[in-house]
């Protein structure tokens, strides 16, 4: 296997989550080109989050050069694979998976315009996610306003809250605002009792939290009714049978990386809408809009919740990873 990188930047174009201070300040990834020894080739993107526990790029490539691959490579490296059958099968990945729909990620509702729920509207939207934890109450204000303008919500704060705080999150809510909240993601550090209790209150979903989780110890009924599947982070195989046991809805979204990141996350969310469609939620994939436009993302057409057919084999973006100028590690 010859891995071949290019290291990229992407800048945000407004306050990411509620762990994020330094909002707009450029972040840092790699594309990967990978050649199996049967001469496939597949691509993938490697987007740490060391803001929420990733270990940093340069940490990962370094490990690489030694032979050490990071959980997150190894997504990295299964993704590419992926694309290279595929490729090799001359296949789109809009030619194997249904349809998704996906929520509109609102990164950051304070710079967010008047009339601005009504353009997402407009746009078909059905659902908007959140993330929260920054501000309780103006945040509590912004579901309602979600809510009066009819749509579901997903909020994520990251684990930012106590369970106190959360406590006092869902007192500020209208009844109203919290029936519109679909489910909360990672509203504090994952503790068993603690997330049950919450449970009771709304519906909880597990992301990053899942390293916490300790599955053969958890209650009958489980602390939480969704999965929050990323393609970029976590084994695709182990969490659909980890929901299929529990029965767990799960949402497939997009690591808030580069269009291939987000392209792949796509194509994991349209297999599994094809193959289990009654366990899947919309989607959370269309991310690669919160960035400045590189080549790769002004090459993603969407329309409303939608993404189009991209042009090539695999996920697609054919011209424009081959003008990308790849290094060897
Ligand atoms: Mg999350």
């Amino acid at each position: 296997m010859k891995i071949l990188i290019s290291k990229y930047q992407i800048t945000p174009r407004s306050s990411l989550n509620s762990l994020v201070t330094t909002s707009k300040k450029a972040r840092d990834g790699a594309l990967l080109k990978i050649q199996w020894m049967d001469g496939r080739i597949g691509y993938a993107d490697l987007h740490p989050w060391p803001e929420l526990g990733d270990d940093t790029l340069e940490e990962q490539l370094s490990d690489l050069k030694k032979g050490r691959i990071s959980s997150q490579l190894e997504q990295s490296i299964w993704c590419a694979d992926q694309d290279s059958k595929l490729r090799e099968s001359k296949k789109n990945i809009f030619e194997v998976g249904a349809k998704v729909s996906n929520n509109f990620t609102l990164s950051d509702y304070k710079s967010a315009p008047d009339g601005m729920l009504d353009e997402i509207r407009k746009a078909d939207f059905k659902t908007i996610k959140m993330k929260a934890g920054l501000n309780l109450e103006e945040e509590a204000n912004f579901v309602a306003r979600m809510a009066s303008a009819n749509f579901k919500v997903r909020l994520d704060f990251n684990a930012a809250l106590s369970f106190q705080s959360f406590h006092k999150f869902l007192g500020l809510l209208t009844p109203r605002a919290k029936m519109a909240i679909e489910y909360i993601e990672d509203p504090f550090q994952f503790d068993a009792q603690q997330w049950t209790k919450a449970s009771e209150l709304i519906p909880l979903a597990l992301d990053r939290e899942v390293t916490r989780v300790k599955w053969d110890e958890l209650p009958a009924v489980l602390p939480f009714q969704y999965l929050i599947l990323k393609p970029a982070k976590d084994d695709v195989d182990k969490t659909v049978q980890k929901a299929i046991q529990h029965r767990l809805k799960v949402t497939v979204t997009s690591n808030m990386d580069h269009a291939v990141g987000v392209l792949h996350a796509l194509a994991v969310a349209m297999k599994l809408q094809k193959d289990f469609p009654s366990m899947m939620c919309e989607a959370g994939c269309l991310t690669q809009n919160l960035f400045q436009l590189n080549e790769c993302s002004a090459a993603i057409n969407t329309s409303g919740p939608f993404f189009q057919k991209t042009q090539g084999y695999g996920i697609g973006l054919e011209k424009e990873l081959n003008a990308v100028s790849w290094q060897a590690l």
